[in-house]
């Protein structure tokens, strides 16, 4: 089978300010993801997820360095191309949601395909599988306020799916979840990873949440620090829990040669 390489990022820096408010936020961090990996990064508050994410995005532009999608150089798309990227190829998953509270669960869904023109039975067709896959069907003309925190989270990951994005980004899409809901939608993007092999990048605290991941870079201070690799054939969950709940204990300790 051939193995697609979807993401590169090779040696990006990202810099915010000047002088003495300088912050490097990102001080070189190259990786590749494949097409159908569930990815994880993992670091302490501040390291640099966010905002690595965000150069993924294009809704931030790297210092230096280079992100190609489908080996197409991300900083030199323009106007349709670039709108494509933003609504199309990319679907983003945010901690708090980000739904709009005039808008019913089926509007926001469908958002991303009205602002595209695609509308009626296609929109319909998709909106139907992918609240299927989320299990959100029943729901479907409520709004935003009328749901529950797990519920408004699928909602939002049906928003970021519907167009079948090459990759998702989710910027922890637990973090304001409890552990039962957290556990809910863990268990449903695993399954559309797995089963329509859709790649997804998730940043996430959340040491549970990252054992799903078939891959996990730690970062420290805008540096990868450490990589981890589930077979997801042969290790559990548990089994995969425990790596990462050591690698975290390291991270915590700023000791970066240990491992
Ligand atoms: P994380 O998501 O890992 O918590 P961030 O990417 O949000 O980290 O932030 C990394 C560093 O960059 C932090 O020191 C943060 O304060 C700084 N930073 C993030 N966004 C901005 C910005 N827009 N302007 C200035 N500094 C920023
Ligand atoms: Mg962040």
């Amino acid at each position: 089978m051939e193995i697609h390489k979807i993401l590169q990022v090779e040696n990006i820096t990202k810099t915010y300010g000047k002088g003495t408010n300088k912050t490097e936020a990102i001080r070189g961090i190259t990786f590749d993801v494949f097409k159908g990996e569930f990815l994880g990064i993992m670091g302490a508050s501040g390291s640099g997820k966010t905002t690595l994410l965000n150069c993924i995005a294009t809704m931030s532009k790297p210092s230096t360095g280079k992100i190609s999608l489908n080996g197409q150089d991300t900083a030199l798309f323009s106007g349709k191309e670039l709108a494509d990227y933003r609504g199309k190829e990319i679907g983003y998953l945010f901690q708090e949601f980000e739904l709009l509270d005039n808008l019913t669960a089926r509007e926001n869904i469908t958002l991303p395909l009205s602002i595209r023109g695609v509308t009626g039975i296609q929109s319909e067709k998709e909106l139907q599988i992918i609240s299927e896959r989320l299990d959100i069907v029943e729901i479907l003309d409520k709004f935003p306020s009328q749901l529950s925190g797990g519920q408004k989270q699928r909602v939002a990951a049906a928003r970021a799916l519907i167009s079948n994005p090459s990759i998702l980004l989710a910027d922890e899409p637990t973090g304001a979840l409890d552990s039962k809901n957290s556990k809910v939608l863990m268990d449903k993007l695993s399954s559309i990873n797995m089963e329509q092999n859709e790649t997804i990048v998730m940043v996430t605290h959340d040491a549970n949440a990252a054992s799903y991941c078939s891959r996990i870079l730690f970062i420290q201070d805008g540096r990868l620090f450490h990589e981890l690799r589930r077979n997801v054939k042969t290790e559990t969950l548990t089994h995969f829990y425990e790596r990462i709940v050591t690698v975290v204990a390291q991270l915590g300790g700023g000791s970066s040669n240990v491992l």
